[in-house]
């Protein structure tokens, strides 16, 4: 599928100055970095390609069937995993438990690179590709650094990732596997952040940074568009994830927001953000008349959402104040509770962060918050694959140990059942 370049301005979040989509345009020259930009379309005429009858019999895969209303020239730079397309199950099993008769999962673990960063990620790759910028980089120590490297390896692309010497050895290896460049920073996480900025601006290399280069967002709001998709062309009641930097919620709200925008649906879901409480950054400022205060450190079992200095924080607020949603603060011991209950009710098995908003959505259910019958769903972002040595700290129980003959096995299994 060939369009015209389908942005039309690229517009700040904080002042709405406006700039041209070119090349090395990141941020507000006003604004600084906290001035992040937001893509803007012809609504209109983009609307004309994406009216459900005839989406409903397009055979385009992952993310090309959207390809109108992203800041991409042509589906076919766009790297040939499948990206996106990611399962929707109805949970029933889960959704009794809980007292809800329209309960949804929409697993994004099922991305290739096990996160729902691999939107962003294919977004940015084939950016690149079209602008003829190479290499990519970025700096993190998870699933955004392993979702671009599995990107560039798809299509042949220079990516450097510089993470923090003390980056943990399996995700270090991932990246490695994939064939990035990685550099090891004499520092922390925010060391390696501010060395990737300043090799993007000395260097000329293409910047994949969250929260810095817009068209990531574009990248992540599929996410809402294909919940749209999956709900009959549809907006559900409420939509329900985790928060750490903001990227994430903040995409699903320019989704929706998009797809109103083009008249595709009435109302916004209400977006629900669930942070943990050691990093709770946004909930605070949402409940503080959004008065972002960053905090040091942000401890939590959920570590994709463990977030100090959530970068964007204006787009998160925007799209949860937009849609009439809000946030809900869980504890630790609640996400552990969550991975299980999902896992063992669903088969969906999800990282923390996967499972987090499923700690807050039973928590809003125990306050009689949701109504029996709202259509709700669940974003899992992550696969449970990608830690599970975290995973076995939040069960209660092991497997059970037992000799090898037979005899053993029958006197446990007769413990067993008297249980
Ligand atoms: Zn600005």
């Amino acid at each position: 599928m060939n369009n015209p370049f389908p942005v039309t301005e690229l517009r700040c979040s904080l002042c709405g100055k406006s700039f041209a989509p070119e090349p090395f345009r990141y941020t507000c020259d006003t604004c600084g970095n906290d001035g992040i930009l937001e893509v803007l379309y012809d609504y209109e005429r983009q609307a004309a390609q994406l009216q459900p009858a005839l989406l409903k019999d397009c055979k385009l895969p992952g993310l090309s069937r959207w390809a109108p209303i992203l800041p991409i020239h042509s589906a076919s730079n766009l790297p040939p995993l499948r990206v996106g397309q990611t399962p929707f199950y109805a949970a029933q099993r889960l959704g009794q438990k809980l007292g809800l008769s329209q309960l949804y999962l929409k697993d994004d673990g099922q991305n290739p690179t096990g996160s729902l960063k691999d939107r962003a990620s294919a977004v940015c790759v084939a950016s690149a590709l079209e602008m003829k910028m190479e290499p990519i980089t970025a700096a993190s120590t998870g699933n955004a650094a392993s979702s671009l490297a599995g990107m560039c390896a798809s299509v042949g692309l220079k990516n450097i990732i510089f993470v923090p010497e003390k980056a943990p050895k399996a995700k270090i290896a991932q990246l490695l596997m994939f064939g990035a460049t990685v550099l090891a920073v004499r520092g922390v996480y925010d060391d390696a952040f501010e060395l990737s900025l300043k090799a993007t601006q000395e260097f000329g290399w293409y910047n994949r940074n969250t929260g810095f280069n817009p068209y990531l967002l574009e990248g992540k709001k599929t996410a809402a568009l294909e919940i749209w998709a999956d709900c009959g062309y549809q907006a559900p009641d409420y939509v329900l994830v985790s928060v750490g930097d903001g990227c994430i919620i903040g995409g699903l709200g320019k989704g929706f927001l998009d797809l109103q925008r083009m008249g595709l649906i009435e109302r916004l879901p209400r977006l629900i953000g669930v942070q943990a409480s050691g990093s709770s950054v946004l909930a605070k400022a949402f409940a503080n008349g959004d008065k972002v205060v960053p905090q040091a450190e942000a401890p939590t079992y959920a570590d994709s959402i463990s977030v100090g200095y959530p970068r964007a924080a204006s787009l998160a607020l925007r799209g949860v104040h937009q849609s009439q949603g809000r946030f809900v603060v869980v504890e630790d011991s609640e996400i552990q509770k969550a991975q299980a209950l999902l896992a063992s009710s669903s088969g969906v098995f999800a990282e923390p962060a996967g499972a987090t908003p499923l700690a807050g959505l039973v928590k809003m259910c125990q306050a009689g918050e949701i109504p029996p019958q709202a259509r709700v769903v669940l974003l899992v972002t992550g696969n449970g694959l990608k830690d599970v040595e975290g995973a076995m700290k939040a069960l209660d129980h092991g497997p059970i140990s037992i000799d090898k003959d037979p005899q053993t096995l029958r006197s446990t299994l007769e413990s067993l059942l008297k249980l």
